[in-house]
């Protein structure tokens, strides 16, 4: 059949399929035109036909769902008279079918799920031939069939399909492939799209692209005297070669032969004046797809099986399944989002004819992981405030007393976030709050007010960070606070809990617990991982709060029983995203600097001008000002880091700042000596302190008012403005200098954003277009992200759509419980896996 006339086949069953509402295709059905009638013309249809069909279509919007199931069928049957090769065994199937069609007794291929596993209800269904097990093919499917049934069948071991024994089940249960449905959710890894291809002369130095080309020379020899080894291959296209390299793998060189085409996609980068591309991920092609001018999908492959077989096995389940599938997602929801059907999005998220296809599919399987995180997170928020929890009054005296006692007044912001906490601890349901405020707002002192209504009411605090440079921090200050003045607490009762303390001591922490005469433990997550127990635990905190997992988030959590949580970030997100991501919590805003603060004034310098950067330096210790000297992850080892910081900080001492302290500190070295440099760093005794990224977050010595950072280009742009944040805490003007490692680094995009910048909300911003969320929101810790497989959470239009759906409906049915939402439930608890939305 002409390909016009399929996809007319089409796109009229997905109508029909979704009961004549127009969906079929985005923007409406009358859309396929602005390509379709030249496709037809190409194919060869006679004009009348074309024209009938265009005639028609242009108005189907206007439509009644009624008048449009009888325009698709009179266009259908126009089709058929004037190109009879359409045939009546397709048309059988492609012709539109009333959506109220009853669902279609089980046709021989939902029987031919394995017997012990066949649900009741198919007990009258036709038995399945025993001997063929047939592989489904489109012709033969039903597009009116959907029935509660067919969710059983996907349940179906893949050993029902044609060609998949028990052999090659067992191979694909190593990707993770057990039933029918793991293949409709098996996503490709990427798309060859053959209609797009770049001919490697228009390669571009920097970009990331997928090229194909035939394999002209190999060579594998080793170099660096033998330490390593290097494979390289040119490809060559008819427009140009490539050259290619690989690492360390010299087995390679026997897989490449010459004339062999491959298919390498990674990024382009030069090599004395040569376009190359380093570690390209690399596949041998099927020359037929070369041909075939579409979108081929790539899927995730483990051995003994190939792209061929597996894309061929995913075509037929696809086929066969996707048009089957009963959408969890309820029409008013999808009508509301204005996303495609569940069939026609797994159909095109495997098989898309166009880019276009291919992107929408894409925003309706994304939407629907954000629509289940939603209304996970408000599902678990419900049940959050569906318990009791201690109350605790706060008197408004001795609050004022309290805050009186400190060496500043509280920003009007840090007053805000003290009363939510305040009314929180008054409202009998537990605390569920998320402390939001840029680097340097001045969360640490809201945190420990709160420490101190519960200590006062006798009752126990956690306070969790995740260093113990941080931990050993806010000890200290909490200490200073909470035992200063009359009703203060003795010292021993505030204790601090990190991995390196003693064990003798760490037992004596657990015994004073446990029997609650220690109030208020600091610590890292030791506080979790030991057998530490509370008596009374009323209150945990936990800093810097996306360092941490859900997990440990919530191990702390358990520590007692309906307690209080505050947790505190400098993730500075959008508002749409923090409703979704933290949508369990409330969330209070600090968006107000102390007073007298001044922006800190940042510098990009080259390499060469290192001098400048040390005089400013040698000024500012002059002035009685102190300054941090960063030295960056060279490679991903600690230990390679402790060694350059430690051979750098000899250098300065010994040749650049002879007269001035400087001071060391590492992440290898042991947390009391660690310890003893931050103390004699904040006692003046150093001038300078040399440090690697363990002083990143938390640390607060506000006398420090230079912040040099060497290697800056290497650090990400959350990383470099969490660095920064440790200077500008005082009244003093404070600078920060970025050094790259080369002068070319100069236009780094990080730093110059950096230069351009103070606050981190822009920061975030820039840093969520150009790299995604990862960083500043830490998903690879927060766990959500692992239900995330299509949803980019920097899509905040889409974000808020899925929202704005998810609060509706629970605003409606929060337990679904309407039959329309059944189904939706169901998925919902698959999603979350029986966990509730704790994404927080
Ligand atoms: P962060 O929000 O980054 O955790 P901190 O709580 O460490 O910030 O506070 C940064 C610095 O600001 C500290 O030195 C703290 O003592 C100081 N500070 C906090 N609140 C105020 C205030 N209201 N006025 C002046 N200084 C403040
Ligand atoms: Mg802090």
């Amino acid at each position: 059949m002409q390909s016009s006339l399929e996809k007319l086949r089409k796109f009229f069953r997905l109508e029909a399929e979704n009961g004549y509402n127009d969906s079929a295709i985005i923007g409406g059905l009358a859309k396929m035109l602005d390509y379709w009638e030249s496709d037809a013309r190409n194919d060869g249809l006679k004009e009348e036909t074309i024209q009938a069909v265009a005639g028609r279509l242009r108005d189907y919007s206007r439509l009644s769902p009624e008048s449009r199931k009888v325009t698709l069928l009179g266009i259908w049957n126009r089709v058929k008279k004037e190109h009879p090769e359409v045939g009546d065994k397709e048309t059988n199937q492609t012709k539109p079918q009333p959506a109220s069609t009853p669902p279609e007794p089980p046709t021989q291929e939902v029987g031919s799920a394995p017997q012990p596993e066949s649900p009741p209800q198919q007990k009258d269904a036709p038995k399945p031939k025993p001997a063929h097990r047939p592989a489904p093919a489109r012709s033969e499917s039903t597009p009116g069939a959907q029935s509660s049934q067919i969710p059983v069948a996907l349940n179906a071991s893949l050993t029902v399909l044609q060609g998949v024994g028990p052999r090659n089940a067992k191979t694909l249960e190593q990707l993770g492939l057990y039933t029918l449905e793991d293949m409709l959710y098996n996503f490709p890894r990427r798309y060859d799209d053959y209609s797009q291809l770049k001919p490697i002369k228009s390669l571009w130095y920097g970009e990331v692209v997928t090229v194909i080309g035939t394999v002209q020379s190999v060579t594998g020899r080793p170099i660096r005297g033998g330490k390593s080894h290097i494979t390289e291959v040119v490809i060559g296209d008819g427009t140009g070669a490539l050259r290619l390299s690989w690492f360390n793998q010299p087995w390679l060189t026997n897989r490449f032969k010459q004339g062999l085409a491959i298919s390498v996609s990674g990024k382009i980068d030069q090599y004395l004046g040569r376009l190359v591309m380093n570690s390209p991920d690399w596949e041998l092609v099927e020359t037929e797809n070369l041909h075939t001018n579409r979108i081929v999908p790539i899927y995730p492959l483990t051995a003994k099986i190939t792209q061929k077989w597996l894309r061929t096995l995913m075509n037929q389940v696809i086929n066969y399944w996707a048009p089957k599938l009963t959408d969890h997602l309820p029409e008013s929801v999808r009508y509301a989002a204005k996303v495609p059907s569940l069939n026609t999005a797994i159909l095109n998220i495997h098989f898309p004819e166009t880019q276009d296809h291919l992107r929408l599919a894409r925003e309706r399987l994304a939407f629907d992981e954000i629509f289940f995180l939603q209304m996970g997170v408000l599902r678990q928020k419900r049940d959050w405030q569906s318990v009791t929890a201690r109350i605790f009054d706060v008197p408004d005296e001795w609050l004022k007393s309290r805050t009186d006692a400190l060496p500043f007044t509280l920003t009007s912001v840090q007053q805000k976030a003290v009363s939510d906490i305040v009314m929180d601890f008054g409202s009998g349901r537990p605390m569920n709050r998320l402390l939001q405020g840029d680097v340097g707002s001045g969360k640490t002192v809201v945190a420990a007010m709160a420490v101190e209504v519960i200590a006062h009411a006798n009752a126990q605090s956690a306070v969790m960070a995740p260093t113990s440079i941080l931990a050993e921090q806010h000890y200290r200050s909490l200490s200073q606070m909470l035992t200063n003045g009359e009703g203060g607490l003795s010292a021993e009762k505030i204790r601090l809990l990190i991995g390196d303390t003693p064990e003798a001591e760490k037992e004596e922490i657990r015994t004073g617990l446990a029997d609650g005469s220690i109030k208020v433990v600091v610590g890292t997550h030791a506080l979790i991982e030991g057998p530490v127990q509370f008596t009374d635990l009323q209150l945990a905190i936990v800093d810097e709060q996306h360092r941490f997992g859900v997990e440990q988030r919530s191990a702390l959590r358990e520590k007692g029983e309906n307690l209080h949580l505050l947790v505190m970030t400098a993730t500075p997100i959008p508002r749409s995203l923090a409703l979704t991501v933290h949508g369990d919590l409330d969330i209070s805003v600090m968006d107000e600097m102390p007073e007298g603060r001044q922006p800190i004034e940042t510098h990009v310098l080259k390499p060469r001008e290192r001098e400048r950067a040390y005089t400013m330096i040698r000024a500012q210790v002059l002035d009685g000002r102190q300054a941090f000297i960063i030295y960056p992850l060279v490679e991903e080892s600690e230990k390679i880091e402790a060694r350059a910081a430690v051979k750098e900080h000899e250098s300065l001492q010994a040749e650049v700042f002879r007269k001035l302290n400087v001071g060391l500190l590492h992440g290898r070295m042991k947390p009391a000596e660690k310890d003893e440099a931050m103390e004699k760093f904040r006692a003046k005794e150093y001038d300078i302190l040399v440090a690697t990224t363990v002083v990143e977050v938390g640390v607060d010595v506000p006398n420090a008012t230079v912040m040099l950072i060497e290697g800056a280009d290497r650090f990400g742009l959350a990383q470099l403005h969490q660095l920064r944040g440790r200077v500008g805490r005082g009244l003093e003007q404070s600078h920060c200098l970025l050094i790259p490692t080369n002068d070319d680094d100069t236009e780094n995009e990080r730093l110059l954003a950096m230069a351009e910048s103070n606050d981190g909300f822009v920061l975030a911003e820039r840093d969520l277009q150009q790299r995604g969320p990862g960083e500043f929101l830490g998903t690879r810790q927060s766990g959500y992200g692992s239900g995330l497989r299509m949803a980019s959470i920097t899509d905040l239009p889409l974000i808020e759509k899925a929202r704005e759906r998810a609060q509706a409906l629970f605003g409606e049915d929060a337990n679904l419980e309407k039959e329309e939402h059944k189904l939706l439930g169901e998925a919902l608890d698959r999603f979350w896996g029986g966990s509730k939305g704790d994404v927080s």
